[in-house]
């Protein structure tokens, strides 16, 4: 049965949607104030944790802490370039200061665009890709690691993806920078395994967010030829993050969990039921 979320046969239903517990935890998100980022800064409120939201973009952070604090939550917003490591070391601080300490960091903040051919591409704009992508995440990890090795415990969330491993036409700086994203996971899982720290990447497959509708614009390789419905909608990935972030994710230390397949999804509970 094709996993996808489609109007057709298959629905994908999230199973047991409040299981997840993660009260008492304190997470830090970047690139929180759309897609990605903003759907797992609802489903971590939704299961208990506090909020540190950040991205550029004042706004929707904003709006995000008004829904998480109007359903009972408690968030607040940072707004932060992750190219700058005062920024980030500062959304981390705020954490401390708010609510006491960070248990979670997910470095989710990344970019794909100016998608193009090396030889077409603008030396500026594909190394700015790899300072948002790779240094954003590094910056995360330098600032996050000592709070959470203080503290004896914390799990990051590295948002990767199939790119890390798989080479696109058109996405050199992207492909180049997932792949140092897995390899500063499997670093840093290294480092700090042993001091209780968790360290994980996510590959989620093809997500609807608006980094899509830039990949379809591009017309280049085989992801802008997928049908929209093909991708799975936000709040999937939102589910295996915060999945990830409890106890089920240990397994999976030091790699790329991908929810690409049938059994990394039912491993999430994203399940297939066939409607009526
Ligand atoms: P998106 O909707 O374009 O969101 C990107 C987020 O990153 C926004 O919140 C944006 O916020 C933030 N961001 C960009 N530059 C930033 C900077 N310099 N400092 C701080 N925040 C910055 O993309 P998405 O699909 O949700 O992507 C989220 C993550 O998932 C990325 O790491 C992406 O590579 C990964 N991913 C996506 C897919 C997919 O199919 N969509 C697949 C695999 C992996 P501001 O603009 O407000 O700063």
């Amino acid at each position: 049965m094709p996993l996808r979320q489609s109007a057709g046969a298959a629905i994908l239903e999230l199973e047991e949607l409040t299981m997840l517990d993660l009260s008492g935890k304190v997470a830090l998100i970047t690139g929180a104030s759309r897609g990605i980022g903003a759907s797992t800064a609802i489903r971590l409120a939704q299961a208990g944790a506090a909020m540190v939201l950040s991205a550029r973009s004042a706004d929707p952070l904003r709006s995000l802490v008004s829904r998480i604090e109007g359903a009972g939550g408690r968030a607040v917003a940072v707004p932060c370039d992750v190219t700058a490591y005062a920024d980030v070391e500062r959304a981390v601080g705020a954490a401390v200061k708010t609510f006491g300490r960070l248990d979670i960091l997910v470095n989710n903040a990344g970019l794909i665009e100016p998608i193009a051919r090396l030889a077409d591409s603008e030396p500026a704009a594909w190394s700015h890709v790899i300072d948002v992508n790779v240094k954003g995440v590094y910056h995360g990890l330098r600032a996050a690691i000592p709070v959470m090795v203080a503290q004896g415990g914390g799990v990051v969330v590295n948002i990767s993806s199939g790119a890390a491993t798989s080479a696109l036409e058109g996405w050199s700086q992207y492909c180049s920078s997932k792949a140092a994203v897995l390899m500063l996971t499997r670093c840093a899982d290294k480092e700090y395994r042993g001091a209780g720290l968790r360290l994980v990447g996510l590959s989620p497959g093809t997500v609807a967010t608006d980094m899509q509708v830039a990949i379809k614009a591009s017309g280049l390789n085989p992801v802008s030829q997928l049908d929209p419905s093909a991708h799975i909608p936000a709040e999937w990935a939102a589910e295996a993050i915060a999945w990830l972030c409890t106890e089920a994710g240990a397994p999976y230390a030091g790699t790329d969990f991908s929810l690409k397949t049938e059994e990394g999804r039912r491993l999430v509970g994203l399940v297939p039921t066939v409607a009526a």
